[in-house]
């Protein structure tokens, strides 16, 4: 029934809130409301709300006064209780029929895109620090997502295998047995909203383990979900700290883990499933996204002026907290002096500031260790002027939030720190080559790091383009050509990095969704 009709990208359509207009005003209300009073946030077990005595507070990172609730975590006690009634509800919902499980995505899908769009816009501006653009393409993605699913899923229930002679073959499309635990991160409510909801969606169930820094936005997706009629137990909203979390990684029934976050965290999380893997009743599914360290590569043959455009957008949207923000940018010495009055003239001028006056173009950094983490890395800017020149940027404020200015850092040495680990902050490190050695140092790219997650290319040359595309083949799991390597879009930029990125099962694309079922083979002789 959806073969054909593939969904639009939401983020195609998404409104200007230009001064005066109807929508600037109606996102402008909603946030005034969100800041009238603080929220406080159960958990969601069994289709209940959960009070418990552990809680934490939420404040805008741009704001500190600003309380905007406080949320409660999960214990031990929860979190069995979210196992059972997981398992308890996979019965049931493992054994619709599937177009009753779209149904429940598509409505909230509505939902979003309609009545619930300001409420959920004001959330991630004030939880998360985001503009309402870069607020814009989060809740979009979030839509696509659940949108693109249902029609990756259709086509998927849709593939049977082929037909013999006096026999039929076909696929039941199981989910697994088991609960789905998801563990998502606080830079993309839509990460949040897809980690659980892609299996869930399969017929699985799930618990869903948010980010702290970004619970109330999350909050807002799971109220959401029961209102499009999410029945009790499929997927329980109980965010835990890491020390009460043995019980759930350590189940029997732990059928698979949805992740996005740290690379660190992921390898503690598949070492502990490992130490566990005996116990377990089928070999988890494990499916992560991490680290990057993500570059932009400049041939002499580019276009100066969309080079720095796209190192602007690239490195400093969402104050560079993407996990596939730019980085590192290695630059042909002939167009850096182009480039580097472009970001002279642009980057200084950016307004940082809180995100609820709708000019900013940055808000603040997610939380104190985010800032003391970036902040460590432009004291070392600043106390090594034979490592590094300081181009723009470099200031820190934290009086009132989070704040830290764009920056921009002309590295000299490309085997530097600074050119190899992630920050995850709002700073860019430019390596200057010359134009000859375009070559050597697209080899010099590739080793520099062992994430692999996004990188992008500037160049009209088509031999130059050529030649990058094959030295660069297993540095990034999405590569653009004259674009920044941010803002996929689902189903048309599957998500994903490989090396210690991930393991590259492409959010947003049926090869995600295939991880969360396990087809059994029925042949009938006839
Ligand atoms: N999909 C996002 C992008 O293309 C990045 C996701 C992430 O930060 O994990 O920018």
């Amino acid at each position: 029934m959806w073969k054909s009709d593939r969904p639009r990208n939401e983020a195609d359509q998404i409104p200007s809130y230009e001064p005066g207009s109807p929508e600037r005003e109606a996102l402008a209300a909603a946030v005034e409301e969100l800041k009238r009073a603080p929220a406080s946030l159960p958990l969601m077990i069994d289709g209940r709300e959960v009070w418990t005595d552990d809680v934490v507070e939420i404040r805008a990172p741009h704001d500190r006064r600003l309380l905007l609730g406080q949320a409660c975590l999960a214990g031990a006690a929860e979190l069995e209780a979210a196992v059972a009634s997981a398992l308890e509800a996979h019965r049931t919902w493992s054994r619709l029929p599937w177009p009753q499980r779209a149904a429940v995505f598509q409505r909230a899908a509505d939902l979003l895109s309609g009545p619930r769009r300001m409420a959920h816009l004001a959330a991630i501006m004030l939880n998360q620090s985001k503009t309402p653009y870069e607020a814009e393409i989060d809740l979009a993605e979030l839509v696509d997502f659940w949108r693109y699913n249902v029609w990756f899923l259709n086509a998927i229930y849709g593939e049977q295998p082929e037909q013999g002679y006096r026999e039929i073959n076909r696929f039941d499309w199981r989910p697994l047995e088991g609960f789905v635990l998801a563990i998502s991160p606080f830079n993309f409510y839509s990460i949040g909203g897809n980690l659980p909801t892609a299996p869930v969606l399969c017929g699985n169930v799930a618990l869903w383990k948010p980010a702290r820094s970004a619970l109330l936005c999350n909050h807002e997706i799971q109220k959401l979900l029961v209102e499009a009629g999410l029945p009790a137990g499929v997927l329980n909203f109980v965010p835990f700290a890491s020390r009460s979390g043995g019980a759930v990684l350590s189940h029997p029934d732990l059928a698979g883990l949805h992740f996005t976050g740290s690379y660190e965290t992921f390898v503690e999380l598949q070492r502990q499933i490992g130490m566990n893997m005996a116990h377990y009743r089928s070999f988890p599914r494990v499916v992560g996204e991490t680290g990057g360290k993500d570059f932009l590569f400049v041939h002499a043959s580019a276009d100066a002026v969309a080079v720095g455009a796209n190192i602007v957008r690239g490195a400093f949207e969402y104050q560079g907290q993407k996990c596939s923000a730019v980085s590192r940018v290695y630059m042909a010495e002939s167009l850096w002096p182009q480039v580097r009055d472009y970001l002279l003239r642009e980057v200084a001028d950016l307004p940082v500031g809180p995100t609820e006056n709708l000019t900013n173009f940055m808000g603040a950094v997610i939380d104190e260790e985010a800032f003391d983490r970036i902040g460590l890395w432009l004291d070392r800017i600043r106390d090594h002027p034979e490592s590094y020149e300081l181009l723009v940027g470099g200031g820190r404020d934290a009086s009132e939030g989070w704040f830290i200015e764009p920056t921009v850092v002309v590295a000299r040495d490309p085997k530097d720190r600074i050119m190899r680990e992630e920050i995850f902050g709002p700073l860019v490190a430019v390596y200057l080559y010359p134009d000859e050695a375009f070559e050597k140092t697209l080899h010099l790219c590739d080793a520099s790091t062992e994430f692999a997650l996004t990188g992008a290319l500037f160049a009209r040359d088509r031999e130059a383009i050529a030649a990058a595309e094959e030295i660069l083949r297993h540095s990034a799991g999405n590569f653009y050509i004259n674009d920044k390597p941010t803002g996929a879009v689902v189903g048309r930029q599957p998500f994903g990095g490989s090396r210690h990125s991930g393991t590259n099962d492409k959010a947003g694309y049926r090869a995600n969704l295939l991880r969360w079922l396990s087809p059994r083979l029925i042949k009938e002789n006839t």
